[in-house]
Parts: structure tokens; sequence; C-alpha cells
């Protein structure tokens, strides 16, 4: 049994997602990127509950990276980890220091952040024999990623939920891809996980247009409720005869109305 209708949901959630795109299999040591906020915390119970209850065997080790900010609660995330018998590795790192040297003028630091921090991951899972990297985005991540890519960059297309990396030495997986940021957010509370405060200064201006996104779906669901599960629905519902990508062109279209 689920502790609560809330975790049965999540649980329910995440398996379809591990299934639909076989994410954990038997024998994997998967490594959850544990940032300390409400997702990754999130990721890691779920994770931890499913594997009681798995018909498989895997194991999870939760890895921190320390960008370097001061205030961060590494013994905080530490400790709810020894609590709750998560094997935890905190990687104490200068990101935070040397972005300010590598940055272009003007550049908003949170990509390259994010770069750095994936090679840190990237080390760590190969340290600790991991077979796979798991990320904490969720549904919400994946909509808006997907409204950025389209209205600023040309392309459509928004998170993988299993992604081979470039050097084909790391398999990075999303499990909370159906999963609502409205349910981790719930989730982590009721759980009573130590969520940890921004302690980086571009957490409050980073992100203009991803925060525009958010505000933009958040205005349409509540016009229109259920806008959000459709957006979701169409990321799993592609039709590519009808888009323009020449690299698709192969596609025949059979029935065509529209
Ligand atoms: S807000 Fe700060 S910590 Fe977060 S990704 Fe951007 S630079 Fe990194």
């Amino acid at each position: 049994m689920y502790r609560t209708t809330l975790e049965a949901r999540i649980a329910k959630k995440t398996t379809k997602a591990i299934v639909d795109f076989s994410l954990i299999e038997d024998g994997d040591r998967v490594l959850v990127g544990l940032s300390g906020g409400k997702d990754s915390w999130t990721l890691l119970q779920i994770l931890d509950v499913l594997r009681q209850r798995a018909p498989i065997e895997f194991s999870l080790i939760a890895a921190t990276v320390d960008l370097g900010y001061p205030n961060f609660g590494a013994e905080a995330i530490r400790t709810a980890c020894r609590e709750r018998g998560w094997e935890c590795r905190i990687e104490h790192t200068r990101i935070a220091g040397v972005m300010n040297d590598l940055l272009q003028p003007g550049a908003t630091p949170c990509s390259l952040c994010a770069r750095l921090r994936r090679g840190v991951l990237y080390r760590l899972a190969t340290e600790e024999g991991a077979t796979k990297l798991a990320l904490g985005h969720h549904a919400d991540d994946l909509i808006e990623t997907l409204l950025l890519n389209l209205l600023f960059e040309g392309c459509l297309k928004a998170m993988p939920a299993r992604l081979t990396s470039d050097a084909g030495a790391h398999v990075v997986i999303r499990p909370l891809a159906y999963v609502s940021e409205t349910e981790t957010a719930a989730y982590a509370r009721e759980r009573r996980l130590p969520i940890q405060p921004a302690c980086c200064e571009a957490c409050g201006d980073f992100g203009l247009e991803r925060r525009r996104m958010k505000q933009l779906v958040t205005d349409l669901e509540r016009e229109r409720p259920g806008v959000r599960s459709s957006m979701l629905k169409a990321i799993r519902n592609v039709i590519p005869s009808h888009l323009l990508d020449r690299r698709l062109a192969g596609t025949e279209v059979v029935s065509d109305e529209s």
C-alpha cells in the first residue's frame, strides 16, 4: 500500500514513464541528481518507494553538486539522506566562483552552470559505477521547454525521457516526465523533505523567458482548464507528416482533411 493517494498517483505516473521508455532495468545502479529542491527530493523519494515494490532489482545513490555558494545546506541534505537510509554523495565544487570568469559579457549564467554541473554528475556516475543518471525534470519543465524552443529557438523539441550522452558513456533518464510540478511540490511537503532555499543570486532574475512560459501556461490553464494535460498529450502524439521538416519528408500522408 502507498502511504497516501498523492504518493500512489505519483508512483503510477513514474512507473508509466519507466515502462514506456525502459528507464530502469534489472541490475541498474541509478545516480539521482539531488539539488535539494522539491523536484529532486520527490524523484529520490518516489524511486525509493518503487524500488521496494519493483519486480526488478536496482539500487540508488543520491549525488549533490555543491556549487560553492555560501549558506548551501549540504549538511541538511546529508542528514536527511542518512535518516532515510539513502546512500548520498556530496561533491563540493567552485562552479559559482569560476562562472564569472567564464561567462561572456551580458550572458545569463544558467546554461553554463547547468553544463558544468552535468559534467560533475557524469564524473560522479562513473566513479560510483552508476548505469543511469536520473534528473528531476517534470511535465511542466517539458511543456515550458517545448514552448521556449518553439517560440525562441525555431525548433520543435521538449526534453527526452531517456537520452544517451554524446560520448555514449551515460544514460540520462527523467522518470518524472509525466508528473506535474504541483505534485512534486505537494509530495516533497507531504514527506517532510528538507527543501533547500535558492542561494544563487541569479535565481531571482534568470530565465525570464522560462518564467514567462510558466506564466503563460498558468494563465491559459485558468481560462481553459486542461491546457497543461493537452500540451503533455501533444508531446506524446506527434504527427510528423504535418510538419515541414524535410528530414521527415518520406512520411506519406494517408488521409488528410486538414
Ligand atoms: S539560478 Fe544559479 S544555480 Fe540555478 S542554474 Fe542559474 S546560475 Fe545555476
